[in-house]
């Protein structure tokens, strides 16, 4: 299921709008988001995310497929996708309204800090689960 979604960052310089999968939040753990600043929360898109205020958008490729998308002027993590946007995933925190978000997943449990664990019942996967899920797709992240 799809529900059209709008959000922004921070500062309010980059707005974006696209249709997400708001039933299946996950949280990535991984080595990456750690050093980004902590856990991410975020869903999947299922249409391209339209941005505005793009000249204040900053990219990051953070490896050889995944790119991180954030907001020059405050810093707000915006967006995780492939670097051919086959894949995209938007923060959830940064979405306007959100009251239909269900956390689904958890990414990359192996990598998590033991000082924190979510209360929520959910699916865990560890790095290699998670590398097998995404094979498939040529990726491995
Ligand atoms: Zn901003
Ligand atoms: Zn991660």
């Amino acid at each position: 299921m799809a529900d059209s979604v709008t959000g922004n960052c921070l500062c309010g310089a980059v707005q974006y709008s696209c249709d997400a999968d708001l039933e299946h939040a996950h949280a990535c753990h991984c080595h990456m988001c750690q050093r980004a600043g902590g856990v991410s929360l975020s869903v999947k898109c299922v249409s391209p995310v339209k941005i505005t205020g793009e000249e204040n958008l900053r990219v990051y490729k953070s490896s050889e497929w995944g790119e991180r998308l954030f907001c020059g002027n405050c810093g707000s993590s915006l967006v995780w996708r492939m670097q051919d946007y086959s894949l995209e995933f938007i923060s959830t925190g940064t979405i306007n309204t959100n009251p239909a978000i269900k956390f689904a997943s958890q990414l990359f449990v192996d990598h998590k800090p033991a000082f924190y664990n979510f209360v929520e019942d959910t699916e865990m996967l560890t790095s290699a689960d998670v590398a097998a899920l995404y094979e498939d797709a040529g990726a491995g992240k």
